[in-house]
């Protein structure tokens, strides 16, 4: 059975306090209908940006208590499905993204997706790749806005997250209380403009728990890597922490040294950038799971 939520549940901010919009057992398929990170407040070219309600930005549909998810466990959350709507928004302007000194006013476009497309103009379409912005859960002592990324997940826009992508979110309050949104067809990694192709639509996710597993910071992995996302102030710092956090996860799991791992890191792992347009950047380190695997590495 696949429990559904509607895009009318959603939040906001990540929030200890957040009453759930759905209970399930830990193993369950759910399936939320999520907004665009504009609330779907732009759908026609003529619709202007300087109208939109900021006060609406990035939803998060649920949230959706855990039975039994405790801090100290993370939850295991396959993203078994995106299914996008057929237009998406970009939005760009001053003071928005990296190039926003340069920029006056507010842009938007309405791009049309066709046959496995992101029609910019006439002579640029992208393929769709979906991904999720916004996945996380409840933070243990404070409310977070969807807009921020951190431990706790949220608005980290990393484009891993896709379908069949496997995420690993630390639980910090009972419950876990998980939400997503904020589906982008496609993003380039930074997120240079301050958004991806912005699109509404429906996500769904097998959501597992495991227990005792005690992460400092959201994982993501799929068949051929695993990753350690990180945020932080700056782009160095976020760079910093998803190295370090990486070389614990594996020295705790091989018994390798530091100087061993960060030597594997340096010659066959990657330092991505996920986003540095939100509150806080978003980096992330991966390792392929062959090299993994030579060390008998198992997460859990
Ligand atoms: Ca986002
Ligand atoms: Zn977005």
């Amino acid at each position: 059975m696949i429990h559904f939520v509607s895009k009318e549940d959603h939040i906001f901010k990540f929030s200890p306090k957040g009453s759930p919009a759905l209970t399930v057992n830990p193993g369950t398929s759910i399936r939320l209908e999520t907004m665009d990170c504009f609330s779907n407040q732009i759908r026609k070219p003529e619709d202007r940006m300087e109208e939109v309600d900021w006060d609406k930005i990035n939803p998060a549909t649920g949230p959706v208590y855990i039975t039994g998810a405790r801090k100290g466990d993370s939850l295991k959350v396959k993203v078994e499905e995106i299914k996008i709507d057929d237009q998406a928004v970009m939005l760009t302007g001053k003071d928005l993204g990296v190039l926003g000194h340069k920029l006056e006013g507010l842009h938007s476009r309405v791009l049309p997706i066709k046959e496995g497309k992101v029609i910019f103009d006439h002579k640029t379409a992208f393929e769709v790749a979906p991904m999720i912005g916004v996945i996380g859960v409840a933070p243990e002592d404070k409310e977070i806005n969807c807009g921020t990324p951190g431990v706790h997940g949220g608005n980290m826009d990393t484009s891993l997250i896709r379908e069949n992508a496997v995420v690993y979110l630390p639980v910090w309050v009972e419950g876990g209380l998980l939400a997503a949104g904020d589906l982008h067809a496609v993003m380039g990694d930074g997120e240079v403009c301050v958004s991806g192709a912005e699109v509404a639509g429906e996500v769904q996710l097998n959501v597992a728990l495991v227990k005792d597993l005690e992460l400092p910071t959201p994982l993501v992995e799929n068949e051929q890597l695993l990753a350690v996302i990180y945020s932080d102030e700056s782009l160095d710092e976020a760079v910093a922490g998803s190295v370090e956090i990486m070389e614990e996860l594996i020295g705790a799991r091989t018994g390798l040294s530091t100087a061993d791992i960060v030597m594997i890191l340096s010659a066959g792992g990657r330092v991505s950038i996920s986003q540095v347009v939100d509150p806080l950047k978003t980096a992330r380190c991966e390792i392929p799971k062959w090299i993994l695997d030579n060390y008998g590495f198992s997460l859990y």
